[in-house]
């Protein structure tokens, strides 16, 4: 190791951040409390801010809730009350510019329906506010890029909310292939699956969505393929299933299917769907294979290798999602879930819906 790599390597550990060859680079919250504790104002007081983002910010040590964007008056009141949230950091959709001139909020965290992702980011970027959006990052990739373009042009951070680069669990799925014992990958078999509820949703509506199971669930397989192959797919082969219920799925797709081709004649293949059950991740190798069942869930993976068994201990994946970003801010560092991230993801699902239209395999560009 040279001088001035084994310098960086000591600076990276006194940072928690390992950096493995070929591996994505993140930060993992067994790193010591940074001295500033961010202020982060959600953006949209629904169900996953609501049951995860908001317990999680309770347990965060480098960042904690300063702040919430709601359109709902009664939910402004409640959370008000709960978090102790000083009346002037709680905004709406209207007066949301005024947070510009609010010292408390560093960082907002856009958790509203997926074609609402860009005009907050930029609006937020514009007000000089880091960002935080949750996933899928937008609808199309030329929004992605203009999220990317904004918020560079301001000097703020992008991040995406993938909770599972957080994940001890996708952490081995990220390193299998780097193991020796393991040699070549093979396959990656991935599928995401559950009975969606009320068909008056926005998940079910095109222009809310963007698309239908693929944008909401597809996108951890997409991830999961990119970061167990440690690459980019180069093509994508489509077919969306025939419709059950032609009626809840008017807009949207029902349940889709596809194949990535990578590099070194990997592939992945992989079904996402809003009408069945399924939620696993496979690896396979020249010598061995890794399986996590529950792969994509907020906890309770399990998981197993040709080796034997995967037993990590339980962490809440939104806490150290949140404290990660908040070093990344506060200290400069990088991230793997970037926007950049989020936009290669973008450009396989747009290569996954143009194979489906075409029937034929699309490049992935
Ligand atoms: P949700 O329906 O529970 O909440 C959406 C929020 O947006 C609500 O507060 C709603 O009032 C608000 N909203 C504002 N304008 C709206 C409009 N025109 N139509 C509908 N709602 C509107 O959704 P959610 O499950 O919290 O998902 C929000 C975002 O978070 C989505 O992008 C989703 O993909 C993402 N998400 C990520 C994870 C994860 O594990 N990373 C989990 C769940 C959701």
């Amino acid at each position: 190791m040279s001088q001035y790599s084994r310098r960086k390597f000591l600076q990276q550990l006194g940072a928690g951040i390992i950096l493995l060859p070929g591996v994505p680079r993140f930060v993992h919250a067994a790193v010591p409390r940074s001295d500033k504790k961010l202020g982060i104002a959600l953006i949209g007081l629904g169900s996953y801010s609501t049951y995860e983002l908001a317990p999680a910010l309770l347990e965060t040590r480098n960042c904690r809730l300063a702040g919430i964007v709601t359109g709902t008056p009664e939910k402004a009141a409640k959370w008000k009350e709960r978090y102790k949230i000083p009346e002037k950091n709680i905004y709406n959709y209207q007066n949301f510019d005024a947070i510009a001139d609010n010292d408390d909020i560093d960082a907002v965290y856009v958790v509203l329906p997926n074609s609402m992702h860009h005009e907050f980011t930029l609006r937020a970027a514009a007000a000089g506010k880091h960002v935080i959006c949750e996933k899928p990052m937008a609808v199309s990739v030329t929004e992605c890029t203009e999220m990317i373009n904004a918020c560079r042009k301001a000097g703020v951070r992008l991040l995406i909310g993938y909770r599972l680069h957080f994940d001890p669990y996708h952490q081995a799925a990220m390193k299998f292939r780097m193991s020796k014992e393991a040699g070549q990958l093979h396959t990656v078999d991935a599928a995401f699956a559950f009975r969606i509820g009320d068909p008056t949703q926005w998940r079910l509506k095109k222009s809310l969505a963007g698309g239908g199971p693929l944008m909401d669930l597809g996108i951890y397989c997409i991830q999961a393929s990119r970061y167990s192959t440690g690459s980019e797919p180069l093509t994508a082969t489509a077919t969306i299933e025939e419709k059950t219920d032609p009626k809840k799925f008017a807009e949207v797709e029902e349940t889709i299917r596809w194949q990535l081709e990578f590099p070194d004649s990997v592939t992945a293949t992989s079904m996402c769907s809003y009408n069945k059950q399924a939620n696993y991740l496979k690896l396979t190798s020249e010598n061995g294979w890794l399986e996590l069942q529950s792969a994509f869930s907020y906890g309770g993976i399990s998981g197993r290798t040709n080796t034997g068994t995967l037993d990590f201990p339980h962490i809440n994946q939104q806490a150290l999602q949140l404290d990660g970003f908040s070093r990344c801010i506060t200290d400069h560092l990088e991230s793997d879930a970037d926007g950049e991230e989020g936009r290669k993801d973008m450009k396989v699902i747009e290569a996954i819906y143009r194979s489906a239209a075409t029937g034929m395999k699309e490049s992935v560009k």
